[in-house]
């Protein structure tokens, strides 16, 4: 879609004052919804997309969850994560039944669901999509977009308030909790304002359990996905007076395998950590194409170089898939690329 629908698209996207009222409406008038996120789901997709699942159970609908790539491994204690489906090659929209309502999550693009783009731009269902993200494409019927928002889960926090105190309960709230986590990197990152902290003071009343959460999502890795973090980290290279450093992942290291789902969220993370960087970016050789992350801190906006190659994100945040094998051939266009955002 061009730069030009973009721009249509922002007169079609209603303030939140009017967008959230409008979605309670929808939601309510909905029986059978189907709730999805973007590939790759982290932190935010599934906690938010079980927090939204939990809120429309005890509404009384009935709710499916199908996503384009299953659950990470430690996102599965969540409670209702069991019920999240993924697209695979034998995966039949038939078995779904009628869905008079589908609620995209933590996307605004299509292209970001492979495998559901098709079925959810052919259905005449009600299409809401709530998301934090930039530059969204039009194809939904309502937009709840706040991208001042640091998740798409501390948004939905406003959707329960909103709904009535009477919901909260520790699976919803548990869920939301993650996804705030999660996107805040912890709750340190700049959208982490004192609105985040007292929506999350309201979830920790609510029975969310900051000790569990963490422990679940962070403390519950393999030894082999720390091996694999340390040969990443023994690889790192800097550019641009050390201004940029760069992390490969590749095909040998995964030992020629896809890797698994989850397997090197937050390594990207650790580029940051190191004195004078103000820009990371991770390569990963998946075996079909390579997937780019980037982050950066202050005004460096790795978005620009994330949309010129087909991807997007947030300005400290951003990633794309480019069709290529090589990471290091990637790897020299991102550095040619980050000279014009350092
Ligand atoms: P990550 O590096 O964690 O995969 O992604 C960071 C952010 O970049 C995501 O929250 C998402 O906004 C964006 N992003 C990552 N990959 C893609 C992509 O392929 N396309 C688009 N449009 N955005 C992406
Ligand atoms: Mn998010």
């Amino acid at each position: 879609m061009s730069d030009n629908s973009n721009l249509k698209m922002q007169d079609n996207i209603p303030a939140l004052s009017a967008a959230w009222p409008e979605c309670l409406k929808l939601l309510k008038a909905a029986q059978k919804v189907m709730i999805t996120t973007h590939v790759n789901a982290d932190g935010d997709a599934i906690g938010s997309q079980l927090g939204l699942y939990h809120l429309l159970r005890q509404m009384g609908k009935f709710v499916t969850m199908v996503n384009p790539s299953p659950v990470p491994p430690n996102l599965l204690f969540l409670n209702g994560s069991e019920k999240i489906e993924s697209v695979h090659e034998k995966y039949s929209f038939d078995d779904l039944g009628l869905v008079d309502t589908i609620v995209v999550l933590d996307v605004n693009t299509p292209k970001r669901l492979p495998g559901l783009e098709q079925f959810i731009l052919k259905s005449a269902a009600t299409k809401i999509v709530i998301d934090h993200h930039l530059h969204p494409q039009a194809f939904a019927d309502l937009y709840v977009m706040n991208s001042e928002a640091c998740a798409v889960g501390f948004m939905l926090h406003e959707l329960v308030v909103r709904a009535g105190s009477s919901y909260w309960n520790a699976d919803l709230a548990m869920a939301l909790y993650v996804a705030i986590m999660t996107d805040t990197g912890n709750f340190r990152f700049p959208r982490t304002n004192a609105d985040v902290h007292r929506a999350v003071a309201t979830l920790l009343e609510a029975g969310a359990d900051p000790v569990v959460a963490y422990e679940q999502v962070y403390n519950q890795g393999s030894i082999a996905r720390l091996r694999l973090l340390g040969q990443a980290l023994a690889g790192i290279e800097l550019f641009h007076n050390g201004q940029l450093a760069v992390m490969q992942i590749t095909q040998a290291m995964l030992g020629h395998k896809a890797p698994e789902p989850g397997s090197t969220e937050g390594f990207v993370e650790q580029l940051l950590a190191i004195e004078g960087v103000r820009m990371g970016a991770l390569l990963i050789e998946t075996g079909q194409e390579v997937k780019i992350s980037l982050r950066s801190k202050g005004k460096v906006p790795v978005n620009m170089i994330a949309d010129q190659l087909g991807g997007g994100g947030h300005g400290n945040a951003a990633g794309a898939r480019v069709q290529d094998t090589n990471s290091s051939a990637v790897a020299r266009l991102i550095v040619d690329k980050a000279a014009t955002c350092l």
